[in-house]
């Protein structure tokens, strides 16, 4: 294994430290979101360095930067979905711990390519559902829900609409070609880069993984029943009373289903990778 260089965990904890304290200051995350976005972050770059680090930065900017868009239209689904527009660990750890594993995976495997490619599969599923709710939700239009298949609230997890599907696809889309631009130059185990094959296949399963995501928010995610205003929510506590569980299980909250999303993001591209994109 390559040791890595001291120069190099400094840059990485600068970097890291830099946009968690940038993020922090936005209010884009809360203090926790903002340490374990330090962490995430740290270990991406570490591990992985800049094909690595470019990427995430392509999902943190853009995620950031459209949920900043229409701040008013969505302002009104803090109060029915699970998590604020704030992030918080839940939310950076949901989307950003499979990515970190699989950049130390890549650097634990100093001859496969393949890491690097799960990486950006990973990336991509978590890219794709956060694309979809930010986009999806500006338009006016009111998707349907998975659960009951009736039209249902922007944002509420299960729901889709057409917009949020073109915008998980184009989100995926968005992260094969930060990762082919950011492809390491120059070195033998990363000499052949991201193909056009390998690219549908990963752009492909981050997007399905971002509908799975859709699937197990109507299915397996908690929804509760406020007992003092009768408001069905993804929210355990409203009114600052518990609810009633209605649908789904009580410890799945949309952090885990996120987390399993990205999971199933590496699977799918895995799968494809090995039988469409010509394994090597
Ligand atoms: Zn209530």
């Amino acid at each position: 294994l390559t040791p890595i260089q001291s120069t190099d965990l400094l840059v990485a904890g600068l970097l890291a430290g830099g946009f968690a304290l940038f993020a922090a200051l936005l209010r884009l995350l809360t203090f926790s979101g903002a340490l374990a976005a330090f962490i995430v972050g740290f270990l991406i770059f570490a591990f992985g360095g800049v094909p690595f680090a470019v990427p995430l930065l392509a999902f943190f900017l853009s995620s950031s930067l459209l949920s900043r868009v229409g701040r008013v239209r969505k302002a009104h689904l803090d109060d029915l979905v699970d998590k604020g527009h704030t992030r918080d660990a839940g939310q950076v750890l949901a989307n950003g711990a499979v990515a970190a594993t699989f950049a130390f995976l890549s650097w634990a495997s100093p001859n496969s390519r393949n890491y690097l490619l799960l990486y950006l599969a990973a990336l991509a599923a978590v890219n794709a559902d956060t694309w979809a709710t930010e986009i999806g939700t500006l338009w006016r239009g009111k998707p349907v829900s998975l659960a009951t298949l009736r039209r249902t609230e922007p944002g509420m997890s299960g729901a889709v609409s057409l917009m949020g599907l073109v915008a998980a696809l184009f989100g995926a889309v968005f992260i094969v070609l930060v990762g082919r631009l950011a492809w390491p130059a120059a070195s033998l185990r990363f000499f052949l880069p991201v193909d056009l094959p390998e690219g549908l296949a990963i752009a492909w399963a981050g997007f399905t993984a971002a509908f799975a995501d859709s699937v197990l928010g109507a299915s397996v995610q908690a929804q509760y029943r406020c007992p003092r205003c009768g408001a069905v929510t993804e929210k355990r506590l409203h009114c600052d009373v518990p609810g009633g569980v209605t649908r789904g299980l009580p410890f799945v909250n949309n952090d885990v289903v996120n987390f399993v999303a990205s999971g199933l993001g590496v699977l799918f591209a895995a799968i494809l990778l090995y039988y469409f994109a010509n394994p090597r």
